[in-house]
């Protein structure tokens, strides 16, 4: 896989674009009040920028090198620039202006679980600090070394441990290697008649090691789960030996190990291998398009549908805001589609009183043989029918299904136009939704006008559970120009952050934490919570030499005892 653009998401050469979406300008104009078709900062050039030497102790280059061989140890600038940081809005400001931080003074690239552990050896030996790099995608800051960071970092990347080892047909697993990227993954399983069934919107650049360490979630999981429930099995390389965990349904063997490694951004060790769940590859798959004619009916709707006997795969409504945007993200519509949309809106608003202000766009995926598609569908249309919504087909959808992965490309587009636009998510019981999503539209639009400046809010749910859902809200802002605009951002992002904390919701439902989210982890888990993962960080790392400083933030500094008995 080519290296991600420094400064931005995605391949080289891909970009967003307002030219060929007839409504988006206006919208933009509307909603940030930023005209995108004016040009704003340009990017620093790649070779203007300031970087560091790398600075490796005597004979930590020529170890590694016998560890991975020397054509897998790259200290080359736009190498260790690349394996810098992951692709948070902060990261990307930073970049874009010249600010790279403390990159890695050496990137190996290992092959294999036995070059992992020779690293592992050789990192500690020398008392270097190894972060572990999938495909860079994290947005909470589980990549950056510490800016202070004296000892040498070595980035991890796991690119070359990209296979499906075996299928276990019978058991309907699958081992894995780590640095396998999602569209390799599904067509190594394809190829079998699998698939996995995790599609996070990061699908094209993130790895199952790195769904793995920050705990992902997949647009589909609501038929096949989590990453943390697909997760079975799992190979650790730690600087105590290989942990090993049995690809076992369920087990009674005291605290979870393997959900101590789900979620763990690498202060654990390497994850070299996974046993995972797969799947027959359905048969049929269709994504239907609905509207509500309020977020109240469409949030009850969901819940709803979650607690029906009906099991869509995918469940995500939009709030009137970002439904508004979505529309105006059309591609240049056809005159058949102007003529339909206009039939339907007229519909709409004279048959059925829909506010086309207050509308919501929903999506709802099926999945399996025709009979239980249809069957899943008719459960489905009479829920959405009870909430006063309607099915309009499956255009919307599968237009929803194929543009997905392009939409991480709008950020660097509003960058580029000097506008900062982020997201952040949470979960929490359906109970509680209704007044978070209150709360955090209130807290977001508060946030703005305290600063003075242009800002948009919207949200959508998706990921639903038998006790709740995730909320995942997109903001984005004209700065005003009278402050740094990581601080303007800052301040929306850490209103936003702290209300999910406020009214019972969790800082991240699949982001993780990093460093980004590290500051509210004890409002969500407690301060005894914090206590045990400091503990076990510790106790398994007793020299933090793995990332350090993500979670729960900078340990004390290692005792040079405990550090010894980490070596031996
Ligand atoms: C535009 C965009 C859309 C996104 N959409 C989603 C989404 O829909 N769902 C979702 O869950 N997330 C999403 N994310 C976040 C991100 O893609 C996930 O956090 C993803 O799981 C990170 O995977 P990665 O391979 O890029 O890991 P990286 O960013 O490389 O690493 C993440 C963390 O995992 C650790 N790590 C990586 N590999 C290993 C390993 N083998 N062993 C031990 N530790 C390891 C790293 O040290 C780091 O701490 C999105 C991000 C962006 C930028």
């Amino acid at each position: 896989m080519a290296l991600m653009k420094w400064w931005g998401w995605g391949d080289e050469g891909v970009s967003f674009t307002h030219e060929d979406k007839p409504a988006l300008r206006e919208f933009i104009k509307r909603a940030i009040d930023i005209d995108v078709a004016t040009a704003g900062s340009p990017l620093v050039a790649f070779d203007d920028l300031e970087i560091a030497e790398p600075s490796l102790p005597e004979g930590l280059l020529e170890a590694l090198q016998a560890a991975v061989g020397p054509r897998h140890v790259a200290t080359d600038a736009l190498d260790r620039v690349v394996h810098a940081r992951g692709k948070s809005l902060r990261d990307l400001v930073r970049h874009r202006r010249g600010d790279v931080g403390r990159v890695p003074d050496v990137v190996v690239h290992p092959a294999d679980e036995d070059a992992v552990a020779a690293v592992m050896r050789t990192a500690l030996g020398h008392d270097a600090v190894l972060i572990p790099f999938g495909g860079g995608t994290n947005i909470s800051g589980s990549l950056e070394a510490p800016e202070d960071e004296a000892r040498a970092v070595i980035s991890v990347d796991l690119g070359r441990m990209d296979r499906v080892i075996e299928i276990d047909h019978e058991s309907r697993l699958a081992r894995v290697q780590p640095g396998v990227f999602g569209p390799d993954l599904e067509e190594q399983l394809g190829a079998r008649g699998w698939t996995a069934g995790h599609f996070p919107d990061s699908f094209t650049h993130s790895t199952l090691g790195g769904w793995i360490a920050s705990r992902s979630s997949g647009m589909q999981s609501d038929k096949y789960g989590d990453i943390a429930d697909l997760t079975r099995g799992l190979r650790v390389v730690t600087p105590s030996g290989l942990l090993a965990i049995r690809p076992v349904p369920s087990t009674s063997t005291g605290p979870s190990v393997r959900e101590m490694v789900l979620g763990s951004e690498g202060r654990l060790g390497i994850i070299t291998e996974a046993t995972i769940h797969v799947h027959r590859a359905p048969e049929r798959r269709s994504i239907l398009g609905y509207l509500f004619p309020d977020w109240r009916r469409a949030l009850e709707a969901m819940r709803e549908i979650a607690a029906s006997e009906a099991s869509p795969s995918v469940t995500r409504v939009s709030d009137a805001r970002e439904t508004q945007f979505s529309f105006a993200a059309r591609k240049d519509p056809t005159l058949l589609d102007r003529v339909q949309w206009k039939a339907l809106t007229t519909y709409l608003q004279r048959r059925r009183g829909f506010d086309l202000e207050a509308m919501c766009l929903s999506f709802i995926g099926y999945e399996g043989g025709e009979a239980h598609v249809k069957a899943q569908r008719k459960l489905v249309g009479e829920i959405v029918s009870r909430y006063g919504g309607l099915c309009i087909g499956s255009g919307p959808g599968a237009l929803y299904d194929q543009k997905k992965f392009d939409t991480p490309y709008i950020r660097d587009y509003l960058l580029d136009r000097g506008a900062l636009g982020d997201v952040s998510e949470t979960s929490a019981p359906w109970g509680v939704l209704p007044r978070l999503y209150e709360n955090v539209t209130a807290s977001a639009r508060e946030a703005f006008d305290r600063l003075g400046v242009t800002g948009w809010v919207m949200c959508h749910l998706s990921h639903s559970y038998h006790a709740g859902a995730c909320l995942y809200f997109t903001f984005a802002l004209k700065p005003s120009g009278s402050r740094e605009p990581l601080e303007e951002y800052d301040a929306v992002k850490s209103a936003i952050q702290q209300t999910f904390v406020d009214s019972g919701a969790t800082l991240s439902h699949h982001h993780a934490v990093g460093t980004e989210h590290a500051r509210w982890l004890e409002e969500d888990i407690s301060a005894p919570g914090v206590a045990m993962l400091r503990a076990l960080f510790e106790g398994t790392d007793p020299g933090a030499n793995l990332n350090p400083g993500k979670i729960v933030g900078r340990e004390r500094e290692p005792a040079s005892s405990a550090r010894r008995a980490a070596v031996s």
